[in-house]
Formats: structure tokens, C-alpha cells, sequence
């Protein structure tokens, strides 16, 4: 075997793997030092460029290869503006000046507090290519999560736009006093908070630079982004994005939801790009010539489903609370957004009943998984032409899955002990992932970040799933919000799918709750279809139907509204604080 000469270590001495490792990284330091494999033989290295894989470069490819694509931005009011891809590339090399000339420096977070609307695409990609850091704020967290989370990144700059204005008005006291504020908005009168000392005008501030852009060479490692995870237990925690983790995700991105990308496809996120870069869509539709249709803050069934039908918006994404208001108002409509073909679903577990509903309309559903620390899109249940073909129970079954793994990212399934289980479609076990679009820490963080990897480098992401050996992953539950009844473990996903679909039920969430007999005990909660009066016995007689007598829960509460997460997914958190009030 070969040895490392100029570290003076015989590499055929070397015990294992990590001794070898350390002898590449002393000879990477020391360069000059040829690459060596795990079993500590020199490779060959390849003699293609080592360009570095920038956000910049996407905006820019687009505004060449893609510019006629659209990006249309609808207002708090409904009203629309449009552009082209070509037409916003000088708008963001504008505002990358006027960063700058706000003493922006590499590595400094600049924050969002915005919805859906093309200045919170451009602070994207201005931010980013600069090598600065766009640190997008979730409006709907709590104040102390607000006052948190801006302090914890030590934000130079924050950017609102109108809908968020009385937030910053609320919070301002809270945040630091040498934070810069600009609201995105066309004139400074217009502003909802005129009296911050230096408040900045977003138009007013672009005005004065040039409209093109030499964007730096930045290494692909550079920080790109922050998004707090929204911390249903302790502080919120930073997942921090690089330009390399970006780009690699929006390749797997657009491969794996390949139908809702390419050119003439028009594209509607519904999900934030306040909150994990809206599935890493601003970044994968503009690379594939796929028009965005901004929905702005308008996020109910009749604004959505009026902007799609307008807007030609041919696919989606959203979480099933989303969904459930354009389905309302499609079944009160009797008909679909007219050229709507495509619904990517998750964030959390989407009811077979919604995938019927849609489908039936002619609507394709595509169950999605993922997580704040991967970018956050891991699976997603595209079917080949032969899936999609199969008798309806088989496809349906298929589509409950929440998909296969998009490329880069890998899957295991362990046991408690953490041993490795088997992908045969039974063994259930807690799930962890490795990538390079999954995060290897939190921002400076180092106590969250200590518990976040295994010791072979894998994310532990709290959910108990099963693995097909096909490749589709099922998530069974948190594993927090497995509920164990005499000693069986009982799926809190498994029941809120089959309550849902109940007639009437609009939402349905599983807690357990203590029992002095078995434990604890499975707890329905619903919050009704506005209007309707679904009864408790026919609902769990329902419910017998479909599940084993002693999984039925014990017990139904109906209320008018389900408490949700900063994004949109039911706060067991906050439902089973709620339910101990009410029992006690
Ligand atoms: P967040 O980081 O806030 O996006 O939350 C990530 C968590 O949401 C995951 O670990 C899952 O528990 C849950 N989740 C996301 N997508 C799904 C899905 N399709 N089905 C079930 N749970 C999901």
C-alpha cells in the first residue's frame, strides 16, 4: 500500500477509517499532498473546473435562458403586478448595491418579515449573492420568539413589508436599537410606521444604483440563509444554509417534483418564504423556467382558488390545513382552478381522504416530507406512469406514503438501541438522514447542535417511519406523539386520517392522555367544517369500522378551532396544554 510521505505516516500502519481521514485532512492542510480513498490509496483527481456552485448564478441563467418567464405578485388588496425573470435581474443587482452601500458586509444577516411578493424574491437573491445572509422571520411566532430569534442572529438590517408593519411596531422596543429598518414598500408615506428614526423606503432605496451587477466569487460554502425552526420545545434554533446546500437542492428538487417544473408551468407557492425558503421553490422554479404566482398574505380557499384560476397556475404547494380551504372551496364551486393539475402536500401527514378529493377533481397529489434542517424537502411521492396506473386503492395507498427520498438525501431506519432496521415495509423506527442539504448544526448553537447528529453523522429527526423496499417512506408519527396504550403503540397520524375522513370533520388531531388502567389513551379532537355538526357516536362508530376496538379513542372534544404551529400544522404542544385546562 502506498504511503503518505509528507506526513511522514505509513499509511499501511493506519488501524481504521478515521486514522485514515486524519492523514487526508493533515495532507489537504499541508497541500501539494495527493487525495486519498478510505482504504488510504492515492486517487485520481478529475480535471473539470472547480467553479463554485452559486445562488447567483440561477437568477442570472435565469434572466438569460428563462426571461420571458413570469414572476406575478398579488397585493394585501388582490391587486397584481408582473415581471419577467429578465426584467427582475436588474432590480436584485440594484438592491445588491444599495446593501452594500449600507455597510452589508460577507456574513452579516439581513431579516425578512414578509409574505409571498417579488420584493421578498429579490431580497432573496441580493442578499445571497452578496454573500450576505437572509435571515427569513416567521410573523407568526410568538413575541418572545420575535424578540429571540432577531437578537440571536444579530440581524443588521430588517426588511417588513405592509401586512408585517404592525409587527414591527409591537416588537420594536424588543429588538435592537442599531437595527436598521426598510419597509418594501413604494413610497415612504405609505408606511404603516412612519416614526422609526432612518426608516428606509425599498424603491427609494434601489432608485440611485446601477442596474447590473459583477456578483462576487464566493466559495459554495458561504452562508446563504437562516431559518429558525419554530421551537415547539425550547429556544428556536437556526438552520443555516450554504450557497452549495441551495443549488443542490433545487437540482433535487426539480427532478423529484419534475411536474410541477419546466417551462410554461406556472407555479403557486403557498407555503412562505418566510419559513424553509417556500420548499426551496424560489430556487427551483426560476431555474427551470417555471413561472411564480406570488400569492401574497390572501391565503384563504376563495383568494387562492380566484388567483389560480386567473394566473393559469397549473401546480401547488401547501401544508393539508391550506389545502382544506381550497378543497372547501372547490366542492362549493364544483369544479377545479381551471388549469390547477398538480397538489404537492406536506408538512404534515396529508389524509387519504384530501388525496382522494383532489384526485377525483383531477387534481394529482404528490405527499411530500421534509424538515426546516434539510432545506427543507427530503421525500416526495411523484409516481412513475406504471404507479400511477394501478387500480385506485393501490395508488391511493402509495400516495399516503409521503414518497420516495429526493437525490442527496439518505435514509435509515434505527432501532432503540439504534441499531439498523430493516427497509421491508414493517420495522418501524425512528428515522435519520444525511445529505448535503441537511444541516450538520445549529447556528451557534452548540448545545442543540451536540444532540442533533448520531455518531456516524446522521440527523435524528424525531419521526417514527417505515421504509418500503421500494423506497417509499411512511411517517407513523412524532415520536413524541406516539401514544402507548397497555403497552401498544398506537399512531396519532393513523386515527386523524381516518377522522378526517368523517363527514364534517374539518381538522382532527390524536393526543394521548394519561389513564390509570393502560396508561394513556388516544383523545380525538375536531374542529368541524364550518357549519356542520358531525355526532361523537357516529364519528367513533365510524372510526370502529376501520381501526382495532382498542385503538378507537376513548373519547371526542369538538372545537371551533384547533390551535396551529407558526406554520400552519397542529401545536399538539398547545392542544394538550388546552385539553389538560378543560379535563382539570
Ligand atoms: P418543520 O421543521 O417545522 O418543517 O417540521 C418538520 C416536521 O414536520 C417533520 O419532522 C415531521 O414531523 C413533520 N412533517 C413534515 N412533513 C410531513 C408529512 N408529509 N407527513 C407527516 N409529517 C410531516
Amino acid at each position: 500500500m502506498p504511503a503518505a510521505r509528507t506526513t511522514g505516516i505509513a499509511v499501511s500502519a493506519l488501524s481504521d477509517e478515521n486514522d485514515c481521514k486524519q492523514v487526508r485532512r493533515a495532507g489537504d492542510a499541508a497541500a501539494n499532498v495527493p487525495p486519498y480513498d478510505q482504504g488510504g490509496n492515492i486517487v485520481l483527481n478529475g480535471l473539470m473546473m472547480d467553479r463554485p456552485l452559486l445562488i447567483s448564478s440561477i437568477i442570472t441563467y435565469a434572466a438569460e435562458v428563462h426571461g420571458t418567464a413570469e414572476l406575478v405578485s398579488a397585493d394585501a388588496q388582490g391587486h397584481v403586478t408582473r415581471s419577467t425573470y429578465a426584467e427582475i435581474l436588474p432590480r436584485i443587482s440594484r438592491l445588491a448595491h444599495a446593501l452594500r452601500t449600507l455597510g452589508i458586509r460577507p456574513g452579516d444577516r439581513i431579516a425578512t418579515l414578509a409574505f409571498n411578493n417579488q420584493r421578498h424574491f429579490e431580497l432573496y437573491y441580493a442578499i445571497s449573492g452578496i454573500g450576505a445572509v437572509c435571515h427569513t422571520i416567521n410573523p407568526r411566532l410568538f413575541p418572545e420568539q420575535l424578540a429571540y430569534i432577531v437578537k440571536h442572529a444579530s440581524d443588521r438590517v430588517l426588511f417588513f413589508d405592509g401586512v408585517t408593519a404592525g409587527i414591527v411596531r409591537q416588537m420594536r422596543a424588543q429588538w435592537p436599537a442599531d437595527l436598521r429598518y426598510v419597509a418594501m414598500e413604494d413610497e415612504p408615506s405609505t408606511s404603516a410606521i412612519g416614526d422609526i428614526p432612518g426608516l428606509l423606503c425599498y424603491e427609494a432605496l434601489l432608485a440611485d444604483h446601477p442596474p447590473a451587477m459583477s456578483w462576487p466569487e464566493l466559495d459554495e460554502k458561504t452562508a446563504s440563509g437562516l431559518c429558525y425552526t419554530s421551537g415547539t420545545t425550547g429556544e428556536p434554533k437556526g438552520a443555516l444554509y450554504s450557497h452549495r446546500s441551495t443549488l443542490l437542492h433545487a437540482f433535487g428538487l426539480a427532478m423529484s417534483a419534475s411536474k410541477l417544473h419546466g417551462q410554461g408551468k406556472r407555479l403557486l407557492p403557498i407555503v412562505p418564504l418566510f419559513h424553509v425558503n417556500a420548499w426551496g421553490t424560489p430556487y427551483s422554479a426560476p431555474l427551470t423556467g417555471t413561472s411564480m404566482i406570488m400569492p401574497g398574505p390572501r391565503l384563504d380557499g376563495a383568494s387562492l382558488f380566484d388567483l389560480m384560476d386567473r394566473e393559469g397556475v397549473t401546480g401547488s404547494l401547501g401544508v393539508p390545513t391550506v389545502w382544506r380551504g381550497l378543497l372547501t372551496e372547490i366542492e362549493k364551486r364544483g369544479r377545479k382552478p381551471k388549469d390547477l393539475t398538480l397538489a404537492i402536500i406536506g408538512g404534515s401527514a396529508c389524509p387519504r381522504s384530501m388525496i382522494e378529493a383532489l384526485e377525483n377533481v383531477g387534481v394529482e397529489v404528490n405527499h411530500a416530507w421534509g424538515m426546516t434542517e434539510m432545506s427543507p424537502v427530503g421525500t416526495c411521492g411523484q409516481l412513475s406512469p406504471e404507479q400511477a396506473a394501478l387500480p385506485a386503492e393501490e395508488k391511493f395507498a402509495l400516495q399516503e406514503t409521503q414518497g420516495h427520498r429526493m437525490y442527496g438525501v439518505e435514509l435509515k431506519l434505527v432501532g432503540d438501541r439504534g441499531e439498523r432496521l430493516p427497509h421491508d415495509g414493517r420495522a418501524v423506527g425512528e428515522l435519520l438522514i444525511r445529505g448535503p442539504t441537511i444541516a450538520s448544526g445549529y447556528f451557534e448553537n452548540p448545545e442543540a447542535s451536540a444532540k442533533l447528529l448520531d455518531s456516524d453523522g446522521w440527523l435524528r429527526t424525531g419521526d417514527m417511519a417505515r421504509i418500503y423496499p421500494s423506497g417509499f417512506m411512511q411517517i407513523v408519527d412524532r415520536t413524541k406523539d406516539l401514544i402507548k396504550s397497555g403497552g401498544e403503540w398506537i399512531s396519532s397520524v393513523d386515527l386523524e386520517n381516518i377522522a378526517t375522513a368523517f363527514p364534517g370533520v374539518a381538522i382532527a388531531a390524536v393526543i394521548g392522555i394519561p389513564d390509570a388502567k393502560w396508561d394513556e389513551r388516544p383523545l380525538l379532537v375536531v374542529q368541524p367544517v364550518s357549519g356542520a355538526t358531525p355526532s361523537k357516536e357516529s364519528l367513533l362508530a365510524f372510526m370502529a369500522t376501520k381501526i382495532a376496538k382498542w385503538q378507537v379513542p376513548d373519547d371526542v372534544v369538538f372545537m371551533d378551532s384547533v390551535p396551529l404551529t407558526a406554520t400552519g400544522k397542529i401545536s399538539k404542544l398547545h392542544l394538550r396544554e388546552v385539553i389538560a385546562r378543560l379535563r382539570a
